[in-house]
């Protein structure tokens, strides 16, 4: 596991976050500053870089990685309004922590991105 990597931390129980779901490939925790009134960020145990870095072998873990956000967001009562699933992708994406993970949004009107 990369040593600076804040997400292999909190997956190895090394830093605190509030969990809100884990399996045997991703753990979901809630965003340290929220976006929205439901930010979870949905973190494949599997040190994967940012999206560009995933393989055939990956495909499973991504299919897996929308089970998740759906069955989250049933969970939080946001299947029916509708939400956000996200993946900022590198520098013009606005990635900033390198590992791989998605952001579910929810619980307010989302605009578009710009
Ligand atoms: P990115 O821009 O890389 O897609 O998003 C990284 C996200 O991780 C940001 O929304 C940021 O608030 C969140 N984040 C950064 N450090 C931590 C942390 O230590 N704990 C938690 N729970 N979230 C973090
Ligand atoms: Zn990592």
């Amino acid at each position: 596991m990369p040593q600076d990597c804040i997400f292999c931390k909190i997956i190895a129980g090394e830093a605190p976050a509030e969990f809100v779901y884990q399996d045997d490939l991703v753990v979901a925790f809630k965003d340290i500053r929220p976006a929205a009134p439901v930010h979870i960020l949905i973190v494949p145990r599997k040190h994967i870089p940012d999206l560009t870095a995933i393989t055939e072998e990956d495909k499973e873990l991504l299919g897996h990685i929308h089970l998740v956000a759906v069955k989250i967001a049933k969970d939080l009562g946001l299947a029916e309004r509708g939400f956000r699933l996200i993946n900022n992708c590198k520098e013009e994406g606005g990635q900033v922590i390198y590992h791989l993970h998605f952001h579910l949004l929810g619980g307010r009107q989302l605009r578009l991105l710009g």
